[in-house]
């Protein structure tokens, strides 16, 4: 047995993560939360996804997107292998895949190449030419899972002042499509985009807002998402993954269930680095177009980033990156901005507004 690494685990995706202690043992991995204890075969274990320098190691168990362990040492991985080097190899390489996957990749290693080069550009073919009625249908059924009428907050002046700060980014020299954006009344901290141009932001994140400029920083950042197609592009990349990888280990059951995870999985969807950084320095552009101060957005993060790995979090720092190049990047461009900046929201008092449905 070696040193144990702290984190969190979460059931399902709308469960709230919950501290972890795990442990290499000789064939499993082991984990203590709360009075469970859960036992992982290192071979059944899988990353999520590779993430940035930095970040923290998400992993699950097979096939299932849920339960999902986060440790937030990056070394981990690397001590893993060290302990049991035969047993995590396929872990620790960033772009392996275990066990049977592995082997139908290496026979087949020309159909991987399709998956690594080829898919993202069919989702990118595929993602602008979706008729729109297919998009806003799925749109509407993640909507209604993840905010539900009864979970979206009551209050008139919340819900204004987050109308007026989305119509002045969707009013600059920056094309918008028309946009639907709720606020859902949870604790945690975050907003996501998705399809059918919906945005949603819990009240979490807007009572860790100082000011009305850093909402508007989220909001720009999650308004190039949707303007630059990132969601579908990004789902029909997962989705089209693997429905390949499942053809090529033979698993004829496979892409139905891969289909309701893809779906399932959307609601902590990860963009790549490149999505997130177009998301990024075009929303400062947005700001900037909008006459609102960018500074907002980047004293956001570095409040978020000062907080450290709280459990409201967690989620935030699963979808978005964190690193502080991230930071430093944003900081650059805010400060070349050369303004006027009109204030936003002038009359009204943020503290007492951002508090409202907590
Ligand atoms: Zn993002």
């Amino acid at each position: 047995m070696i040193a144990g690494w702290e984190g969190h685990f979460r059931e399902s995706p709308a469960a709230s993560p919950i501290e972890a202690k795990t442990q290499a043992l000789p064939d499993v991995l082991r984990i203590d939360v709360s009075s469970r204890v859960y036992l992982w075969p290192y071979g059944e274990i899988r990353r999520k996804h590779k993430g940035y320098p930095g970040d923290p190691v998400i992993l699950q168990r097979g096939d299932q997107p849920f339960p999902e362990l986060v440790i937030y040492d990056p070394s981990f991985l690397s001590h893993l292998n060290e302990a049991v080097p035969a047993l995590t190899r396929h872990l620790y390489k960033p772009g392996t895949l275990p066990g049977r996957v592995a082997f139908g990749l290496g026979v087949a290693g020309c159909l991987a190449g399709v998956i690594y080069f080829l898919v993202p550009l069919f989702a990118s073919w595929l993602a602008p030419i979706l008729p729109p009625s297919v998009e806003e249908r799925i749109g509407s059924i993640l909507v209604d899972n993840i905010a539900p009428e009864s979970a979206l907050c009551q209050s008139p002046s919340l819900n204004q002042a987050v109308e007026k700060i989305t119509d002045r980014l969707c009013a600059s020299s920056q094309p918008a499509p028309r946009l639907s954006v709720v606020v859902v009344r949870e604790k945690v901290i975050n907003a996501m985009a998705l399809p059918g141009n919906r945005i949603v932001i819990y009240t979490g994140l807007i009572q860790k807002t100082r000011t009305p400029e850093e909402l508007a920083g989220v909001l720009a950042h999650e308004i190039e998402h949707v303007v630059n197609r990132h969601v579908m592009k990004s789902w029909l990349q997962q989705l089209s993954s693997r429905l390949i990888l499942y053809a090529l280990v033979g698993r004829l059951s496979g892409p139905i269930t891969s289909l309701y995870q893809s779906t399932g999985s959307m609601m902590i969807l990860h963009y790549s680095r490149d999505f997130e950084e177009e998301a990024d320095v075009k929303g400062m552009h947005r700001l900037e177009a909008s006459h609102i101060d960018p500074h907002g957005m980047v004293t956001f993060f570095e409040t978020l980033q000062s907080d450290g790995d709280t459990p409201e979090l967690l989620t935030y720092f699963l979808t978005h990156p964190s690193t502080r190049s991230r930071i430093r990047q944003l900081r650059d461009i805010a400060d070349k901005t050369p303004g006027p900046f009109e204030k936003l929201l002038p009359d009204l008092d943020w503290t007492t507004i951002r508090t409202q449905c907590s």
